[in-house]
């Protein structure tokens, strides 16, 4: 999966654009993306949600036809998902992915701060979908549109300023530095993605090499340092103080810095009685903003249902179905796509799961043996369309929204979030 939040200063807006009520944009898979598209918006002025606004409601698509816009102040949003196949240049839709910089280049030159930022995306895509400096063409370019006014600028100096200096590959992820590999490889993060959002067993193997030994599959002690202090102001509600001392007494960290909106504690409420499909447990967000607390509460499981612990495990891991551990997993999640379909919190560093292998039916929390490890631990939605009673095959150790509309308030709150404060979420787990 190739994130395009890891160029500096891209903003995710795709959650904030007007879309349309009913048609929705097809996907197609990243390997068939094979060109980039440059466009200009043909007005003076304008947004990314001006834009999306008009190409729904006047030209009455299903969002926006661009996947990045940049404004005339530089800044580079990210509007649709590349694996879209959103309407720009017609019939080479499905292999392009489009940019549109706002401007009227008839009349105008694109701002420095626009090229620059033109300039550092089009490097991004072209590293990240193997794209070289041929394929970047103008609207016009394309066949059927040699007439098209778009984007009216020098393509072939483009081209030959993308051929210059290649650009030095992007900072590593580090994945070695979580595990001993005795491969050496390092893993970019965004190929470190792709491979959590589709894991097989010997791929959790190759990237999990210390699960192969018996003797290594320990979980590390992890030592988890308890916040100094407890600044709860006078209008935290009774709630909130509950979690935060619950919180507390098993030695996990608060965010408590208020300087900024959507600090967010992520806190999931495991009930007693671990009776498997059933969406009985808790999702509990909550914050503080310039001295006051928020907090939302959804109706989740943190189990797997009993798909997965009846068949999945028996063809598929010799372990058994993973259950998450209770614990603080410091910047476990981040944004990222479950299943490579939907935006979702995805795992990107280590958690612990107990895995329960003797297919009972029945939950085994002290039994099952523990590994630490990287295993697509989601955090997701059930059914997309409407709340889901049974978990079924929906989780297997992933914790899981039954509600739809739940998740979207969930993950525009991750997404702003992320827009204020780092990339990361820590997910705690509580057995309460
Ligand atoms: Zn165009």
């Amino acid at each position: 999966m190739v994130d395009p939040l890891e160029i500096p200063g891209m903003k995710d807006v795709r959650m904030l654009l007007k879309k349309h009520h009913s048609k929705e944009y097809g996907y197609r898979p990243i390997k068939s993306v094979t060109y980039i598209a440059i466009h200009h918006s043909l007005t003076k002025s304008g947004s990314a949600e001006a834009f999306a606004r008009y190409h729904v409601a006047t030209n009455n698509w299903p969002g926006l036809g661009y996947h990045f816009v940049i404004e005339k102040d530089g800044i580079m949003k990210w509007c649709n998902e590349i694996e879209k196949s959103t309407y720009h240049v017609g019939n080479s839709n499905r292999f392009s992915v489009g940019i549109c910089l706002t401007g009227d280049f008839r009349t105008e030159k694109p701002t420095d701060l626009q090229w620059k930022s033109l300039n550092t995306l089009t490097k991004w895509l072209m590293r990240e979908l193997s794209i070289e400096p041929e394929n970047v063409f103008g609207h016009s370019e394309f066949s059927g549109y040699a007439s098209k006014q778009c984007p009216c600028l020098d393509m072939d100096k483009i081209r030959l300023s993308l051929k210059e200096k290649k650009q030095p590959s992007n900072k590593p992820f580090n994945f070695a530095k979580y595990y001993p590999n005795p491969t050496g490889k390092i893993y970019r993060l965004s190929e470190l993605f792709s491979k959590i959002n589709h894991l097989s067993p010997p791929e959790l193997k190759k990237i999990n090499p210390q699960l192969t030994s018996e003797a290594t599959t320990k979980p590390p002690d992890v030592q988890i340092q308890p916040s100094p202090e407890a600044p709860i102001s006078q209008e935290v509600s009774s709630e909130i103080s509950t979690y935060i001392r619950m919180m507390e007494k098993e030695g996990y960290s608060i965010n408590y810095d208020d300087s900024k909106d959507y600090n967010l504690n992520i806190l999931g409420l495991r009930t007693p009685n671990h009776i498997p499909n059933k969406f009985d447990d808790s999702l509990v967000v909550f914050w503080k903003f310039n001295g006051t607390w928020h907090i939302k509460k959804y109706k989740i499981t943190t189990d797997p249902g009993t798909g997965p612990l009846l068949n999945l495990n028996k063809k598929g891991n010799s372990n058994g179905t993973a259950i998450l551990k209770k614990g603080q997993y410091k910047d476990s999640h981040i944004i990222g796509y479950h299943k490579k379909q939907y935006r979702a919190l995805v795992q990107a560093n280590p958690v612990t799961v107990i895995r329960d292998n003797n297919w009972d039916n029945i939950l085994d929390f002290d039994n099952g043996r523990e590994f630490t490890g990287i295993f697509g631990i989601n955090i997701h939605r059930a059914n997309e369309h409407r709340e889901s009673q049974q978990v079924d095959a929906w989780s297997a150790g992933c914790q899981v929204f039954a509600n739809p509309q739940d998740f979207k308030e969930f993950m525009d709150m991750c997404t702003k979030s992320n827009l204020e404060w780092r990339k990361n979420f820590t997910y705690s787990l509580i057995n309460v």
